[in-house]
């Protein structure tokens, strides 16, 4: 951890020097001593330590320096640094200036020139400053700090992503928080652009894309080959999955992931069915060792990188990313999953992001401490969320269309909503409008039988209703159902036929689309079970499949 500093200011170089000899000798241990020969460069450093959240314990200063007072350069430092001591170095001559600003600038001490002893007549005073601070300052927060707002759907986005990815950030409020008013001041003057994120070695990123913030934050974005023997598209359960068995197994594997990656499951707040895990397990955790168990066996996973396209060219199969590069493998498996589908109610469009979530939004959960929120779906994953919004939540009301829950929600989950106080259920219920114009503020509900519509308030509404599959890139090249799920092995036998332009002998494998060597596994294949387990099944499964079809090239 960094050390607390303490910043002596003299523009005598001989004064300076003998000052900061004397901190040397007393606090080096538990300081960091810096000097400055100006009020001006003085400020600039306590600027920069400021962007880097560092702590400042104390500043010495001399009073009398050519273009800026020591009176001054405290004055201006408070500003930013308000709790650090203050101790002012003066001439006998400047005794009525510095009783003065001990009213003005709240100054903590005047020391008089010679100190001499310091043992005598500087540590005990310091000591005395320094111990004071230690018991009632906090430590700055010492990792990345995100300055947005709430309602803002860009914040979100940003830090949704640090989140999914388990990177530590400090959030701090625009609207309410003092602290990051000054920051912003600080980088960008009055003009206010938002997310900032000020990182601990001083730099910042103003509103990023995901792929810059990722690199930011040492997550691997660009392929360290150009070819491989597998590459994953898709970072959920299934294609971790694949990259765990596939670099287990000798192949050379890249996944490539457009957001962070765990999928679908890595925004679960608690996996209750998974195999091994009897307290359940977050999908957050679930993901964490998935990563480190394919890294450590060597798969190169890619984050906030996006497939764009696919292509075939003889044995080797191309993946274009968004950034422009081509990479090329032996084998390629899709495991792109599902989205979740997007509800078409007048007045959503612009509250995404911004109190409207698709999904649990664990990121923004906390926000919504004692107020109303209201989940839609009747599934598993809505059940979940409102399992989970109910920790912070005072009023959950989870709105589904369906007479019961039975029919479409796991029996655990419904016990569990039943057993949870502040969760209410609204059956037989559409969700039809919302009203707000920055924020939610109400939502229209209809009674599917009686007809009839109700206006709500509501602080935020979570929606899980279904699923899309993510398909988009395969194009024309891979053969999908009327949905657009990919279909594969026996699926592919339209009327009994092989798929168009098979040439090989063998039939496709059971994982295989209809282009050999372009498999496909998860969520995203037609007929798919949706759980986290089926995903790892095949997952493994596909790789067991590509090695019969590496064989045959
Ligand atoms: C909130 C929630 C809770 C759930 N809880 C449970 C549970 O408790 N138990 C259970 O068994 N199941 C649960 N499920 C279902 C389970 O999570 C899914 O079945 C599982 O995640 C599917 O895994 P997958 O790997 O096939 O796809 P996904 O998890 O959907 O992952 C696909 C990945 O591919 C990426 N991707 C898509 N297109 C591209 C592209 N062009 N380029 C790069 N990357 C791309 C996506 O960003 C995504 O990360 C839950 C689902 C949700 C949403």
């Amino acid at each position: 951890m960094h050390k607390p500093i303490i910043i002596a200011i003299d523009d005598e170089p001989q004064v300076l020097n003998a000052v900061a000899r004397d901190l040397q000798a007393q606090y080096q241990n538990e300081y960091q001593i810096m000097r400055a020969t100006s009020g001006k460069e003085a400020l600039e450093a306590v600027q920069e330590l400021k962007r880097r959240n560092l702590a400042i314990a104390l500043f010495l200063v001399d009073q009398r320096m050519p273009t800026m007072t020591g009176i001054e350069f405290l004055a201006e430092a408070a500003k930013l640094y308000p709790e650090t001591k203050k101790v002012l170095l003066t001439a006998y001559a400047d005794t009525d200036v510095a009783i003065n600003s001990i009213n003005s600038i709240n100054l903590d001490y005047y020391l008089m020139k010679p100190w001499d002893p310091p043992e005598e007549r500087l540590y005990p005073v310091l000591d005395d400053l320094l111990s004071d601070w230690i018991y009632t300052v906090p430590i700055p927060y010492g990792g990345i700090r995100v300055v947005g707002t709430l309602w803002s759907a860009k914040s979100h986005h940003v830090k949704d992503f640090l989140a999914r990815s388990q990177v530590p950030y400090q959030w701090l409020d625009f609207e309410k928080n003092e602290e990051a008013k000054k920051l912003l001041e600080l980088e960008s003057g009055k003009e206010v652009r938002l997310p900032t994120l000020f990182f601990p070695d001083g730099s910042t990123l103003v509103d990023p894309d995901l792929s810059t913030l990722a690199e930011k934050v040492g997550m691997s974005t660009r392929a360290q080959k150009p070819y491989y023997d597998l590459i994953v598209v898709g970072a959920g359960p299934a294609g971790l999955t694949a990259a765990v068995y596939g670099a287990s197994e000798g192949l050379k594997t890249l996944v490539i992931e457009r957001d962070a990656a765990g999928g679908q499951a890595g925004t679960s707040a608690r996996i209750e069915n998974f195999i091994g895990f009897p307290q359940g397990i977050s999908g957050a955790d679930l993901t964490r060792r998935a990563i480190t168990q394919a890294k450590r066996l060597g798969a190169e996973i890619l984050t906030a990188q996006e497939v764009c396209s696919l292509r075939v060219d003889g044995p080797y199969r191309y993946v274009s990313l968004k950034d422009g590069t081509e990479l090329s493998c032996k084998a390629l498996l899709l495991s792109t999953g599902v989205t979740v589908r997007e509800l078409d109610v007048p007045g959503i469009d612009q509250l995404i992001g911004v109190s409207v979530y698709y999904g649990a939004a664990i990121s923004e959960a906390a926000h919504y401490k004692g107020k109303k929120v209201y989940v839609i779906g009747g599934a598993n994953s809505a059940g979940q969320g409102a399992m989970f919004l109910s920790r912070f939540a005072s009023e959950v009301v989870l709105v589904y269309r369906d007479k019961s829950l039975e029919k479409s929600m796991s029996t655990y989950l419904i016990d569990q909503i039943k057993q949870t106080d502040n969760i209410s259920t609204l059956a037989n219920t559409e969700f039809t409008a919302i009203e707000g114009t920055e924020k939610l503020e109400t939502i229209r509900l209809k009674n599917k039988e009686s007809g009839v519509s109700v206006s709500e308030q509501a602080d935020a509404v979570f929606i899980f209703i279904g699923a899309v599959p993510s398909t988009e890139i395969t194009g024309d090249l891979i053969q999908k159902d009327e949905d657009n799920f990919i279909c594969t092995g026996p699926d592919l036998f339209l009327g009994g036929s092989r798929p168009k332009n098979w040439a090989l002998k063998r039939d496709p494998f059971i994982l295989e689309t209809n282009v050999p060597g372009i498999f496909a596994a998860g969520d995203v294949r037609h007929g798919a079970i949706r759980r986290v387990a089926s995903a790892v099944g095949q997952g493994a499964v596909a790789v067991e499949l590509i090695h019969k079809y590496l064989e045959t090239v």
